[in-house]
């Protein structure tokens, strides 16, 4: 007889999703506390990439209402999957994954934010290419602190210039800055790369009217970036489990 192979991006059970989430929810409230900060001052991003869209859709019956896509097919097959479910609540929807230029309609026409801007011609796009009807797309700008000459991310004076330029773009609110650390760092040299966005989203804070989003921590260190003064985690494995 042939065996159904386990799918690994199923979660266990509905009840494990459910424990995952109050679990997390309760460590991201507690690092808030740590800090003299209160727990809706950290959002928090539920990351479903390679997840489906039935385990999205369990996940926004237990209250999760903000997911994150890195892939743009399978975000905006998810997001047209959930849309239809009148049941659910209103689902907010960000992309967060490296963004090609010829995949910029499709961000534009389904997606609330977008995280990992790094480049003036497609932000230009994105602004040319949102939908009338929608309201504007949210955008972060994604920053390289670390330097790795391997990973995305702008440096810090090329986001301050992306901030001038992106904040004259009709269509787009610029909310912040967004970092993906590398990983491994020692516990030292990752404080201080949150605490150098820290510094950014300040002195962008002081520039811009709009930006209230410093989006750093994800499920191995999520509550060192809040005690670092993240105010929007993206935590994907620590919620759905590992993915394959
Ligand atoms: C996958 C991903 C995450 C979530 O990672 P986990 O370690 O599973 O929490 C967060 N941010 C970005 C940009 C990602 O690509």
């Amino acid at each position: 007889m042939p065996v159904t192979p386990p799918d690994a991006q199923e979660p266990d059970t509905p009840d494990a999703l459910q424990m995952r989430l109050a679990e997390v929810k309760s460590r991201v409230a507690a690092a808030a506390f740590t800090s003299g900060r209160s727990p809706e001052s950290v959002r928090l991003l539920a990351v479903s990439k390679t997840f489906g869209a039935p385990i999205v859709a369990q996940a926004a019956r237990l209250g999760q209402t903000c997911f994150g896509e890195n892939y743009v097919q399978e975000g905006v097959a998810k997001i047209q999957a959930l849309s239809q479910q009148s049941h659910l609540p209103k689902l907010e929807w960000h992309f967060i994954g490296p963004i090609q230029s010829n995949k910029t309609r499709l961000i534009a026409e389904h997606f609330d934010w977008v995280q990992s801007l790094e480049r003036l011609s497609v932000a230009q796009r994105l602004s040319n290419q949102r939908p009338p009807n929608l309201p504007d797309l949210q955008v972060l700008i994604q920053v390289n602190i670390s330097a790795e000459p391997s990973k995305s991310g702008v440096t810090v004076q090329e986001a301050l210039d992306l901030a001038g330029a992106v904040a004259n773009l009709p269509r787009l609110c610029l909310r912040g800055i967004m970092a993906i650390p590398q990983a491994g760092m020692s516990d030292q040299a990752q404080q201080a790369c949150f605490g150098q966005m820290q510094q950014l989203w300040q002195t962008l804070k002081q520039q811009f009217a709009r930006v209230d989003t410093l989006s750093m921590g994800m499920s191995a260190d999520f509550e060192q970036a809040i005690a670092a003064g993240s105010t929007m985690v993206r935590v994907g494995s620590a919620i759905f489990g590992e993915r394959t």
